[in-house]
């Protein structure tokens, strides 16, 4: 496969010319784990592991590879015996806050190099001006180039007075009305992504992220959805790819690092999204109740009653979970003391309130 296609560019090519070690070969990273990568090249894809000498040099400045970037590999393309050398220069950079050694906030980037970040939306009551301010926010700060999806525009009957709201908080920024389910105008978005270029998704959990990639890639889903990497034990291995290539060349980074930074972008606001349900559980005989069949449940009472939508239920513990997962991959000392807080406050609320159940 061409290196263009995989996303090279002259702005790549300046960072090795007249790098004379013949030996070190360009790859994009297509998938990141614990301690190995998964690169690609025009001689296929192969499991990688960062150099000694690099490694040192991580250490001191924290550019662990990400999803997308261009990394310089020695070693037998194919082989699980690949190593990287060098990080190039990013383009762009999509990070997150993460916990390091000591408590200290440290970057963690997600993805790299991504040209085009759609923000998508749903227009079936997902719809939030202020949510979508934020990610452009998000999306300008990344270095990448902002368009926004609004998706589902079957389920709408005013498609254009939701464009015209959004023209005014994102001016000059290109709208995109679709429809993942129907298909319609899905080739806005194709022709949005040319061939070489890389492109990622952004926007709630719900909306469509997945739906639109699915249609992107039509037919050709299942061929190009997974890859096989041969484990260090020779194990045979099939995870989802997170770098996806389109049909008609363009390329789609979908990994769960954007996934998480979706919640981590919402996490402060999760509270004020849910406040009818967190106002309810606050009534729960048990501070640590699941709501799911605990006796004296206030949420379930509410649901039972019709005061509170099942659906709405599932999609606060769908993120509260995603966002528990975060917190539980967090320096440990201060996951700790959140959780000792919450406790406190609410046994707080257990006993101002026990006397009502
Ligand atoms: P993600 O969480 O953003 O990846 O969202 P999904 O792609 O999983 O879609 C969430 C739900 O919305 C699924 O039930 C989809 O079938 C539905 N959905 C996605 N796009 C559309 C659309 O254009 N119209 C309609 N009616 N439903 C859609
Ligand atoms: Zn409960």
């Amino acid at each position: 496969m061409d290196l263009h296609t995989l996303g090279w560019s002259s702005f790549f090519a300046a960072q090795v010319a007249g790098d004379d070690n013949q030996d070190l070969t360009p790859a994009r990273v297509i998938q990141q784990h614990r301690d190995r990568w998964v690169v690609q090249n025009a001689d296929g894809t192969s499991s990688a592991r960062i150099s000694g000498r690099f490694r040192h040099q991580v250490d001191s400045n924290g550019t662990f590879p990400a999803v997308g970037d261009w990394v310089l590999v020695h070693g037998e393309s194919g082989t699980d015996w690949v190593m990287i050398d060098r990080v190039l220069t990013r383009r762009s950079s999509f990070s997150r806050q993460a916990a390091g050694p000591s408590d200290r906030a440290i970057e963690q980037v997600v993805a790299a190099n991504i040209d085009i970040v759609f923000l998508v939306a749903g227009l079936d009551g997902n719809f939030n001006l202020r949510r979508l301010e934020r990610y452009l926010t998000v999306a300008w700060d990344s270095g990448a180039t902002p368009q926004i999806v609004l998706n589902k525009t079957d389920l709408c009957d005013n498609v254009q007075g939701c464009i015209d709201q959004v023209e005014k908080v994102a001016p000059a920024v290109t709208i995109h009305a679709v429809s993942a389910a129907s298909c319609d105008n899905i080739e806005s978005i194709r022709a949005a992504i040319p061939s070489g270029r890389t492109a990622a998704f952004l926007g709630s959990s719900g909306v469509g992220k997945s739906s639109l990639i699915n249609a992107l890639l039509g037919e050709e889903r299942q061929s190009v959805a997974e890859v096989s990497s041969e484990g260090s034990r020779g194990r045979h291995t099939t995870t989802s790819r997170e770098l996806i290539l389109l049909p008609e060349g363009g390329i789609v980074i979908d990994t769960p690092g954007m996934r998480e930074l979706q919640i981590w972008a919402d996490e402060a606001s999760l509270g004020r999204t849910f406040e009818d349900i967190e106002r309810v559980a606050q009534y729960c005989r048990f501070a640590d109740c699941s709501h799911l069949h605990e006796p004296g449940c206030a949420v379930r009472a509410a649901i039972e009653s019709g005061e509170l939508e099942e659906s709405r239920f599932d999609s606060y513990r769908k993120q509260l979970r995603e966002i528990r997962f975060q917190r539980r991959r967090q320096d440990t000392t201060a996951a700790r003391a959140e959780q000792e807080k919450w406790k406190k406050i609410t046994k707080r609320w257990r006993n101002r309130h026990k006397e009502l159940y």
